[in-house]
């Protein structure tokens, strides 16, 4: 059901005509700032090769019908009527969330018919859901001449999995889909939406490696640790952790179980992304790793939202020396991890540490990034 089916109809075998509007969106890697965002802190992601692919054909009807190559060469079209979005309907609800959103914003869409594609894969903390959002709100920006600029199409791709899809999530995949490209990073202040995209030294290049093991953002866990740090904030007397002093950490660690360590690390990993971003401006690469391994670090034993596959990984990311650090990578309880490599050994690296995995664990590794893997 995750990657997507070559042998899947594409868009004039299904609708029986050709596409009329052909988009895509990035899935994005998060380098650090993890959790911050719905508190309204700081955040660093890049966008990522993997990318979703939207066609669609506006419609006479209200009609919507969709259909996705990741649910295999024997998915189906899926349908409804616009004005009737119903949650419930599984992936379709990314689909209704938008015509929802669109509707609720005062944005008018007549019925389309619709294929995607992705390759970021599905709940791996890539954010697949936010390229699908972002890809299709293009598309509809597209076909139906809406006016939407890429900062609103990322806070209505965010009201998609807030007020419709019902998983709680912070601005930041919904931002990197829509506003970062290229190589370099985006550095996002989630309160004020200001940003500035931060290229990566020469020296350094990105690795990104699925661990296998997926999550689910509308689960739970996330929902739990959002609802902590809400607490948290409410009892310190803050509207958002990002308005806590770092000297305020006391009263903070005085707090029930586990808010203060939830609060160290919302607090502590602001002034990482801070620090990275500083050390990516005047290329002091030896300050990088021990930024992410600390990040990693703070989200394992402070936020509790790492697995042992994960672990495992960051692990042997440790044992190659031109490794400069890696952590857990989006929400957690699964997904990927990041690593910064030297410039031209990160795909041997990924591959070596992959094959590791996949002797040790009982998931397999997929390495995103670099794309192409000689053999360790
Ligand atoms: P992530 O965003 O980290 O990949 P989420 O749980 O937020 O994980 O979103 C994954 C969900 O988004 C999938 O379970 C599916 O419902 C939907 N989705 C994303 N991309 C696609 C796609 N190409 N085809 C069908 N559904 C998709
Ligand atoms: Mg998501």
């Amino acid at each position: 059901m995750r990657a997507p089916a070559d042998d899947a109809p594409r868009f004039e075998a299904l609708f029986g005509r050709p596409s009329r509007v052909r988009v895509r969106a990035p899935g994005r890697v998060n380098l650090i700032g993890e959790h911050t965002d719905y508190n309204g802190g700081f955040v660093l992601p890049m966008a990522i090769p993997q990318q979703t692919e939207v066609e669609l054909a506006p419609r006479e009807d209200r009609k919507v019908r969709a259909f996705s190559a990741n649910l295999g060469a024997a998915g189906k079209v899926d349908e409804y009527e616009l004005g009737q979005e119903k949650r419930g309907r599984g992936w379709l609800d990314y689909v209704q969330g938008v015509t929802y959103v669109l509707r609720e914003a005062g944005l008018t869409v007549g019925g389309f018919d619709l294929w995607l594609r992705s390759d970021v894969p599905l709940g791996s903390g890539l954010s697949s859901s936010a390229a699908l959002e972002v890809a299709l709100l293009r598309g509809l920006r597209e076909a139906f001449g809406l006016t939407l600029d890429d900062v609103r199409i990322a806070l209505l791709g965010q009201k998609v999995e807030c007020d419709f899809v019902g998983a709680p999530v912070g601005v930041m995949d919904q931002m990197a889909s829509s506003l970062a490209h290229g190589s370099a990073a985006l550095f996002l202040d989630t309160r004020s939406l200001q940003f500035e995209r931060v290229p990566l030294p020469a020296g350094v290049e990105p690795i990104v490696i699925n661990s296998g093991v997926t999550h689910s953002h509308s689960g739970g866990d996330y929902r739990v640790r959002r609802a902590e740090c809400e607490r948290a904030a409410k009892l310190l007397g803050v509207e958002q952790l990002r308005d806590l002093p770092d000297q305020d950490l006391p009263r903070a660690l005085a707090l029930p179980e586990p808010l203060g360590r939830r609060v160290r690390h919302v607090l502590t990993e602001n002034a990482r992304v801070l620090a990275t971003v500083q050390a990516l401006r005047s290329g002091d690469l030896a300050a990088l790793g021990p930024l992410l391994y600390a990040s990693h670090a703070s989200q394992r034993d402070d936020y509790e939202v790492s697995v042992p596959e994960i672990d495992l990984l960051v692990d042997l990311a440790r044992s190659e020396p031109d490794v400069l650090g890696a952590r857990l990578t989006g929400g957690g309880f699964g997904g990927s991890v990041v690593m910064l490599a030297r410039t031209g050994s990160g795909a041997a690296a990924a591959a070596r540490i992959a094959t590791r995995y996949d002797k040790q664990a009982t998931h397999r590794a997929t390495v995103l990034v670099p794309q192409s893997t000689p053999a360790p």
